[in-house]
């Protein structure tokens, strides 16, 4: 291990929460790529974060609870608590407990990421699900595959649609975790370009985001239906993402 490597963990542990900027995210990935010390760091700490997450999410904090939490919050620090956009990185060390781990997850869970920080948590996830190895957790170009395998793993039931036959042909499907809240990932292709296309359960997102966008070179689209808010991002130009948008919502 380099001191380069040293650096690197606690980027890969603020990759994994979510913390980075799309190009950081781009440096972690690209040393990961050249360091095999690094991926099995990577696998362990993303082996604690996920227990952490699936053993958080079976405790949902009761509105009580929260809105008693919140008000501490704001009552701390009110400059910041009533808009905090991020959790902070959970750097996590083998003297970190796990009740402290817990109680600090559960606590991120509480605070809604503000508006603008939505479309950077986004593309980070995307960019970060392109390493090698991390893009989809089922393999199949069957929506009829790719649904069910949802529908056992979330609380919600996201739609599927194959659309192969208008040049963007399913490719798979990846759970993921994004701003304390389990989303479904689909996985298109187009070409040789990759397209995340996300579900959420709910449409309570922060008032003022825009429909459309990008960042560091992804552009996304953003809508709600259904009950359901889905985000698609790529490195498509923004025309042909607009069309696979397009075509998706009408099938
Ligand atoms: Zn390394």
């Amino acid at each position: 291990m380099s001191e380069a490597c040293d650096e690197m963990r606690l980027l890969i542990q603020a990759d994994l929460d979510g913390e980075l900027r799309p190009a950081e995210a781009a440096r972690v990935a690209a040393h990961l790529a050249g360091c095999p010390d690094c991926v099995r760091t990577q696998a362990e700490l993303a082996g604690l974060s996920d227990r952490m997450a699936r053993e958080a999410s079976r405790y949902p904090a009761s509105e009580a609870f929260r809105t008693a939490l919140t008000a501490r919050l704001a009552a701390a620090a009110p400059s910041t608590a009533p808009t905090v956009r991020r959790r902070q990185p959970l750097l996590l060390g083998a003297s970190f407990g796990a009740g402290a781990a817990l109680a600090a997850s559960v606590l991120f869970l509480l605070m809604p990421i503000g508006g603008s920080s939505w479309p950077d948590e986004i593309v980070a996830s995307h960019i970060r699900a392109l390493q090698p190895g991390h893009l989809m957790d089922v393999v199949s170009t069957d929506q009829h595959t790719v649904k069910p395998w949802f529908d056992g793993r979330l609380p919600f039931a996201p739609p599927v649609k194959d659309l192969a036959a208008i040049g963007f042909p399913l490719a798979g499907g990846r759970l993921d975790y994004l701003a304390g809240r389990p989303a479904a990932a689909m996985i298109y292709h187009h070409g040789q370009h990759v397209i995340d296309l996300y579900a959420f359960d709910g449409t309570d997102l922060p008032a003022g985001l825009a429909p459309a966008g990008s960042r560091d070179g992804y552009n996304f689209e953003r809508w709600t239906d259904g009950g359901m808010s889905f985000w698609a991002v790529s490195d498509l130009n923004a025309q042909e993402l607009a069309d696979f948008v397009r075509a998706w919502r009408k099938l």
